[in-house]
């Protein structure tokens, strides 16, 4: 019976010892080690995490070294785990070590892997030097089957950005892309706004079942519970459905009550993506700008959902345009988010949600690569020149670092002893420019300066 394949698709980290794969392996499963526990049915001889990459994932295998010595029991076990690996694994990293040169037993390890018809990608590891890096021409590592080696350092990490794009693309062609995060963890999502813009309506279209109240009083949802939805091979948790109550006569803090704006802050904390659901008949208002400020200050992923779409007469396309500017200019905070105009009621685009959710929580897990930051900052800086903030002249930009993700994180190194010499303003331009060059609709951005005196 053929094995049933596995949602994510992996790659078997393969060569001889010392040639750094575990390096490798903790250098490519890093970015992800805090967002999944270890994977299941890791052995001592077959380690298996998760890499994240272009906010997808792809699943590492880490083998001992091939060249074990088949007479002795334990080491037999290593060869053994590392077929298996080579059998499941959809691309094959042959690590070599650059500045050793090929070894007999590597001749014949390469043999093996050719054989096994597996796409090979050849991984030339400890290209710390140029020599190391250029010798990968060379005709040493030219092999049947083979192609070059790819330049890394597992080490510092260089290299393994190109790697990794040559990797996700390989898997693209052949079919097996790279998992959605929401495959590997469930999404997490929180359904919020104002009372009666209709969340319990739309929980229960989303739900398709009448698990909540649906109610035209306020107040009527039941307690707060996680529900966990499965579409497809995805997971989603809904949490804390009770949403946000407002103190009838109370109209301090815009109309929403203390303990109101403290339990979102404590939803918001737990979400990934959040359901920011208003009444598209109403116009925005004060209470919906507390709770964009909330949704911005949590870092979380947002939508926009316009219920009651139904109850809006006449629909034209340049309505849908006033509103969608309506709620731009109306909440500048979460102007970045997707808006989808829907019917709770009718159903209506409701079931647009899950796709929505999993390409956002996509783009909160952007990592973009370093040379592609690289040429957007000199584009940027040749577009508009950084504007002076407080000292006499606008500082050098170094340069932009991506420091974390979810939500992608960076910081704009600038030559200069305060940070306050860059003007705020010229953030913002940066993150204009940055969602337009990327795509990261649905995703807050945090945006710092690091000030470095000599560079
Ligand atoms: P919540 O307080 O935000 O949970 O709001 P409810 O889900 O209780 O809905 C408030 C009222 O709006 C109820 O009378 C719903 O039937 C109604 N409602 C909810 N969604 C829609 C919709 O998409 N279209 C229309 N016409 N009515 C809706």
């Amino acid at each position: 019976m053929p094995t049933p394949l596995s949602p994510v698709p992996s790659v078997a980290l393969i060569g001889r010892t010392n040639v750094g794969k575990s390096t490798l392996f903790n250098r490519l499963t890093e970015s992800h080690s805090a967002l999944v526990s270890e994977v299941a049915g890791t052995t001592r001889d077959r380690k298996e995490g998760d890499c994240l990459w272009r906010g997808r994932i792809i699943r590492i295998v880490d083998t001992g070294g091939l060249d074990a010595d088949p007479n002795d029991d334990i080491e037999r076990n290593v060869i053994k785990q590392a077929e298996i690996a080579i059998k499941m694994a959809d691309i094959i990293y042959f690590v070599v070590d650059l500045n050793t040169g090929m070894l007999p037993q590597e001749r014949d390890l390469a043999k093996k892997l050719v054989a096994s018809k597996k796409p090979i990608l050849v991984v030339g590891n400890k290209a710390e030097n140029m020599g190391a890096i250029t010798s990968v021409h060379e005709q040493q590592w030219r092999f049947p089957g083979l192609s070059v080696p790819i330049p890394v350092s597992a080490v510092r990490g260089t290299g393994v950005g190109d790697l990794l794009d040559e990797t996700y693309d390989l898997l693209q062609k052949l079919g097996r892309p790279p998992a959605e995060i929401s495959v590997v963890q469930a999404v997490r999502i929180a359904v919020i706004g104002k009372p009666n813009v209709g969340k319990s309506s739309l929980l229960n279209a989303i739900l398709h079942e009448e698990r909540f109240i649906a109610s035209p009083i306020a107040h009527t949802t039941r307690e707060p519970i996680d529900v966990r939805v499965n579409v497809g091979d995805r997971s989603y948790v809904f949490v804390d459905t009770a949403g946000i109550r407002k103190k009838s006569k109370v109209k301090d803090a815009g109309g929403l009550e203390e303990a109101g704006v403290e339990r979102t802050r404590k939803i918001l904390r737990k979400t990934d993506v959040a359901l920011f659901v208003v009444d598209a008949t109403e116009p925005i208002g004060a209470q919906e700008r507390v709770l964009a400020g909330l949704l911005k200050e949590a870092h979380v992923g947002v939508i926009v959902v316009a219920n009651k779409w139904d109850l809006v007469p006449n629909k034209t396309p340049s309505m849908i345009n006033d509103f969608e500017k309506h709620i731009a200019a109306s909440l500048p905070f979460i102007s970045w988010a997707p808006i989808l105009f829907s019917s709770a009621l009718t159903g209506q685009r409701v079931e647009r949600v899950f796709d929505l959710v999993d390409t956002i929580q996509e783009h909160r897990f952007t990592r973009i690569p370093d040379d592609e930051l690289e040429a957007f900052q000199l584009a940027a800086v040749r577009a508009h020149k950084p504007s002076k903030g407080k000292g006499p002249k606008p500082p050098k930009i170094l340069g932009i670092e991506q420091v974390d993700i979810a939500p992608p994180s960076f910081q704009v190194v600038i030559k200069a002893k305060r940070l306050d010499v860059l003007h705020p303003s010229y953030l913002r331009f940066l993150e204009h420019r940055l969602r337009g060059r990327f795509n990261l609709s649905g995703t807050s951005i945090r945006l710092g300066v690091r000030g470095i005196v000599s560079a």
